[in-house]
């Protein structure tokens, strides 16, 4: 008997070894990255930190491609540390959860945006605003202080893993091929949308029609809102009329600008180029807003004098940086019960597929949104 019960015990050490020895494993992942600021993106196997007690791996189904990865792949934020893998709109299903996980199991959907950690302490996120957190910790190209300061890969990628808590849930019964850049393009109009309080009947507008403008202008539209747009070609008038749009602004031709003055209640400039935004703190009206998320070129940034905030007063300029965790849910749910999805091209997910991509997105050929299909990674 006593020797029945001692080998059951040295099999079930056993076991404990081996099962604490798989989740202390790291998980291997492949996927695309830029070497260099070339732009070129080639085949990338690497790993991922342990499926930790807290921690989901989601295997990815699409990740959209952002203007955000132009700007970072090409090195336009400063310096960066390749190979890079990007990707920050992310749509996947949960295929392993550690064992304290309680907000997802196995099989569900799960979405992923720009940050995978935050600090969790300070004022920011203790008021759900993590992206502002000075810990946050970007989805790609951060240093992970919470494993060993390895530098974070996104989401052109056969997988990720993180806290449970920097997940998002996607319902069941969203279009899921089109969520996922609603977990950037999305959040990011959807905010300060929110925090202006776009009502019925208010005369707004979005200046660049690309991925986040289209979403902005449908949020608007589907808040009752009479939406202008503005962008640099005639070329997307009329889809821009087809989503609701009540009028469109080619800004290279200034006579179409002529009559526009302290017209806009709110304006939203998602604008990813060098410009003036000036032009758009004119066409404020009394305590009209104007809020600034479009992040051009560190060495091609708009700026505006201070002499323009005393002499255009009455009106208020701010940016915003995507959304908190909190409230990316919030509109996650509110996209998929009010049917908002950006208008997507999907692609397949092999190098010179994305690199071509980049540049149309460069050349303003996407409308509106590449979304890789991860499943297609070889
Ligand atoms: P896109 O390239 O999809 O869209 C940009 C749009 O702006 C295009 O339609 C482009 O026209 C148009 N455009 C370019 N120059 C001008 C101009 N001078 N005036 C008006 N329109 C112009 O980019 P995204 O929507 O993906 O991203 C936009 C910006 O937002 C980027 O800088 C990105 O980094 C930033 N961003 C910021 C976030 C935040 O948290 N604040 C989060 C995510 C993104 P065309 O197509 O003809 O070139």
């Amino acid at each position: 008997m006593k020797r029945i019960i001692s080998i059951a015990s040295i099999i079930a050490f056993a076991l404990t070894v081996s099962i604490t020895a798989q989740n202390n494993k790291r998980v291997s992942a492949k996927g695309l990255a830029v070497y260099s600021n070339d732009g070129q993106f080639k085949p990338y196997d690497f790993s991922r930190h342990a499926i930790g007690d807290n921690d989901i791996q989601i295997d990815i189904l699409y990740a959209g491609i952002c203007h955000s990865d132009l700007h970072h792949a090409h090195e336009e934020w400063g310096h960066e540390e390749y190979p890079m893998v990007p990707g920050h709109e992310i749509a996947g299903r949960v295929v392993k959860v550690g064992k304290n996980v309680t907000k997802f199991k196995v099989g569900d959907l799960a979405g992923v945006g720009c940050m995978v950690n935050s600090c969790g302490k300070c004022e920011f996120c203790l008021n759900n605003k993590e992206q502002y957190c000075t810990k946050v910790l970007m989805t790609y190209h951060g240093h992970d202080w919470a494993h060993e300061n390895e530098i974070t890969q996104g989401g052109y990628s056969n997988n990720i893993v993180l806290t449970e808590k920097f997940a998002i849930k996607i319902p069941a019964n969203a279009q899921i091929e089109k969520v996922a850049p609603l977990l950037c393009a999305g959040i990011t109009t959807y905010s300060p949308i929110r925090q202006v309080n776009v009502i019925k009947g208010d005369k707004v507008a979005v200046a660049g029609f690309g991925g986040l403008g289209h979403m902005a202008l449908k949020y608007m539209v589907e808040i009752g809102a009479e939406v202008t747009v503005f962008d640099i070609t005639d070329e997307k008038h009329d889809a821009a009329i087809k989503m609701g749009a009540v009028r469109y602004v080619n800004v290279n031709n200034p006579e179409s600008l002529k009559g526009l003055e302290n017209t806009f209640s709110f304006i939203l400039s998602t604008v990813p180029a060098k410009y003036d935004p000036t032009v758009y703190m004119k066409m404020l009206k009394l305590d009209g807003q104007l809020c600034i998320v479009g992040l051009p070129a560190f060495n091609n940034m708009p700026s505006i004098g201070v002499d323009k905030f005393v002499f255009l007063g009455g009106r208020k300029v701010f940016g915003s940086q995507i959304g908190g965790i909190k409230e990316t849910q919030e509109m996650l749910d509110y996209s998929v019960e009010h049917n908002l999805y950006p208008d997507v091209e999907v692609i397949k997910a092999d190098g010179s597929t994305v690199t071509d991509a980049y540049k149309k997105v460069l050349n303003g050929e996407v409308r509106f949104r590449y979304v890789i299909d991860m499943k297609t990674l070889k």
